[in-house]
């Protein structure tokens, strides 16, 4: 029989460590100060932002918190080797892996270049796979040298509503996240007989600095429509993330959280 978890300590991540991929910026800097702040140590990976990471990491310290940033390209096996070896390395221990790190150009399906095609696969698709497979295996292996040799870990892959819906000149972007999603389930077959959970969280629009400058069109109809009458924030995702990092979420394998304001319900007529 499995215990329950009080509430309080259920959502305690202390001596824990959580690995953001994407957290040098936007929804994973979110993702990384809320388990920071949950008492997990937190490493803030970043491909091309160490400015934005480092940054990132000093907030989180100075709020009392421990992190430190890892560069690696979520595409290249190589990086991802050493970013999980650096985070084993230094800190002993592999809890929690949120693959975050994603990219969403807007290319029409007649004109979207093969590179780019390519490109938005990668580090969508193939990334989330790269990161998952090698801190699968990191978690597997320190687990087994814990007294009781239990396995543990939790892996939470960022999605977006457009894994089951559409959106305009996003075919290569709807077609990775769609790819995630399926992936989660697979992922969450193979490794539950190692006791880790993997999940997926499927994000709504997401507020971030400029955006309604950008796409005032875009920010508009959603605003109109959307049934909880807001775009999301950061923090709306990291929250979703720690649910399914938790013991909350101790049953919990193979699902994908859809975190929208509603709007996936909202009737065509
Ligand atoms: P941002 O564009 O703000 O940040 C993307 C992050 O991913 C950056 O930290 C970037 O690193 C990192 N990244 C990009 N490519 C790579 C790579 N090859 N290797 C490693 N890291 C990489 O994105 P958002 O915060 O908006 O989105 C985060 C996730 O949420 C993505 O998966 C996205 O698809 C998903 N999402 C976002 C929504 C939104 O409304 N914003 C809605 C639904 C889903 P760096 O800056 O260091 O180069």
């Amino acid at each position: 029989m499995t215990s329950t978890p009080s509430l309080t300590s259920a959502l305690d991540f202390s001596g824990k460590l959580c690995l953001v991929t994407g957290g040098s910026r936007g929804i994973g800097a979110g993702i990384a100060r809320r388990f920071a702040e949950a008492g997990a140590s937190v490493v803030v990976s970043y491909f091309r932002g160490e400015t934005a990471a480092q940054e990132v990491v000093a907030r989180i310290r100075a709020a009392g918190g421990q992190a430190q940033a890892i560069q690696a390209d979520v595409t290249r096996p190589a990086d991802v080797d050493r970013m999980i070896m650096q985070t084993v390395e230094q800190h002993g221990r592999l809890d929690v892996l949120v693959n975050n790190a994603g990219i969403y150009p807007v290319s029409g399906l007649l004109e979207v270049s093969d590179a780019e095609w390519e490109q938005v696969l990668a580090a969508n698709l193939t990334g989330t796979h790269f990161c998952t497979q090698r801190a699968a295996r990191a978690m597997v292996e320190l687990s087994g040298k814990r007294e009781g040799n239990q396995s543990s870990g939790s892996i939470v892959n960022i999605s977006s509503i457009e894994g089951t819906s559409t959106g305009l000149a996003h075919s290569h972007y709807s077609a990775a996240k769609a790819g995630v999603e399926h992936y989660t389930r697979s992922a969450a077959l193979e490794l539950s007989m190692h006791g880790v959970r993997v999940n997926a969280v499927a994000p709504g629009l997401i507020d971030r600095p400029g955006l309604a400058e950008a796409w005032p069109e875009g920010v508009r109809s959603w605003q109109e429509r959307v049934p909880l009458a807001r775009l999301g924030t950061d923090e709306d995702i990291a929250d979703a993330c720690i649910f399914l990092a938790s013991p909350l979420a101790r049953w919990i394998t193979g699902a994908t959280l859809t975190v929208d304001g509603g709007i996936q319900v909202v009737p065509a007529f």
